[in-house]
């Protein structure tokens, strides 16, 4: 979750303070692409009244609430076989990729899949190549430190 500091850290919406006892909150760091349209969403803190004003944001509270829910525990589940994955790692993480409904990443948005069964998932060589052409086109900037768009590919390159 966004690190919010009442009476010192500002609303990303309007700059204002966030005052101790006003209403507001924060959104984890979920989106990992610079240039999504919801990262403005990620990992930063605002008015509550802001956040509703602001565009898009039914969406951002859609995914951020698909986001937390894929990583329960009782909801890590391995795509290929529908079995719940217990060690973090043998744990792949798709996570969030886009909005885009009409975009071929979206169907792959949190999905989960146990290493050990990478080979067996029909769509992992589509996935790649979809994640590869991401790279190669710029419409990626990576926001963390953790660089997931390279990790990904090299998660699921066998
Ligand atoms: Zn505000």
């Amino acid at each position: 979750m966004a690190l919010i500091i009442p009476n010192k850290s500002t609303c990303i919406f309007c700059n204002q303070v966030l005052k101790e006892g006003t209403d507001y909150g924060g959104f984890p760091p979920f989106v990992p692409n610079r240039d999504d349209e919801l990262f403005i969403f990620s990992d930063n803190a605002f008015h509550i009244d802001c956040l509703n004003a602001a565009e898009n944001s039914q969406k951002a509270i859609a995914y951020v609430d698909e986001s937390i829910n894929s990583r329960r525990p009782g909801n890590r589940k391995c795509i290929v076989t529908g079995e719940p994955i217990t060690r973090q790692e043998d744990h792949i993480v798709i996570g969030y990729l886009t909005s885009d409904e009409s975009s071929v990443l979206h169907r792959f948005n949190f999905v989960q899949i146990h290493r050990n069964n990478l080979a067996k998932w029909e769509d992992r060589p589509l996935l790649l190549s979809l994640l590869l052409e991401l790279k190669a086109s710029g419409n990626w900037q990576n926001h963390y430190a953790q660089r997931h768009l390279s990790v990904l590919i090299k998660d699921l390159t066998l």
